[in-house]
């Protein structure tokens, strides 16, 4: 993994117009929610910053009351509860989590970014959004020089990251808590941590704890 990134960006510009589509729906929620961040959401990293990231977590993409009114990554929305109370348990984040930017949680050596970095109508970006948010993801995860972990929240994170360290997606498949091994980084799968998911029984809070409980391993060896 490269120390530092390359010429291309890891954060797209605030009126970023790669996606028209996503471009236009922030137009629209700029003039519906005005006291909302409205904008691509940033990737959240430890107050010691890249250096010290060795855990890294893909997301899908912004919900639109949760990271999109808030600027944080899964801050304001349901995924954020089950996410950030796991962190926690495994030392991968410190303080009080209040779904607000201004809490005074903090990661631990981990980073959390999305897929997509623009809310999606109805939670859904399409393929060509996937693709092209793929040009901030690679200079992303090509910025932290000791990281030795990615967890993938759901398929399109998962494929989108496969992607993104240039391996093909069917030779790492999605698989909810399999383990694989790159020469970047180890790659653990989870279904993602949506209320739809939990309210399913896709994924149960076990099978979550169980997924960062073998990351807690792997960076501790
Ligand atoms: N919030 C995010 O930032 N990402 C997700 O994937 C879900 C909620």
């Amino acid at each position: 993994m490269p120390a530092v990134a390359g010429s291309s960006p890891a954060e797209p510009s605030r009126d970023c117009p790669l996606c028209p589509r996503l471009h236009d729906f922030i137009a629209e929620w700029r003039h519906r929610e005005p006291a909302w961040h409205n904008a691509p959401v940033p990737t959240f990293l430890p107050p010691e910053g890249r250096e010290s990231v060795r855990l890294l977590v893909v997301g899908l993409a912004p919900g639109l009351r949760g990271a999109n009114r808030t600027g944080r990554p899964f801050t304001g929305d349901f995924a954020g509860d089950l996410l950030y109370r796991t962190l926690k348990t495994f030392g991968l984040a410190r303080g009080l989590f209040e779904a607000r930017p201004d809490d005074s949680l903090e990661l631990v050596g981990t980073a959390i970014t999305n897929a997509v970095r623009c809310v999606p109508p109805e939670n859904k970006p399409v393929g060509a959004e996937i693709a092209t948010c793929r040009s901030f993801l690679i200079p992303t995860i090509e910025s932290f020089p000791r990281l030795e972990a990615i967890v993938t929240l759901g398929a399109i994170a998962h494929q989108s990251t496969v992607r993104a360290l240039g391996h093909r997606v069917a030779a790492l498949p999605f698989v909810h808590g399999a383990v694989h091994e790159t020469a970047g980084a180890t790659l653990f799968p989870s279904y993602h941590c949506s209320r739809y998911n939990t309210n399913t029984g896709r994924l149960t809070e076990e099978m979550f704890v169980g997924v960062f409980a073998r990351v807690a391993e792997h960076l501790a060896r």
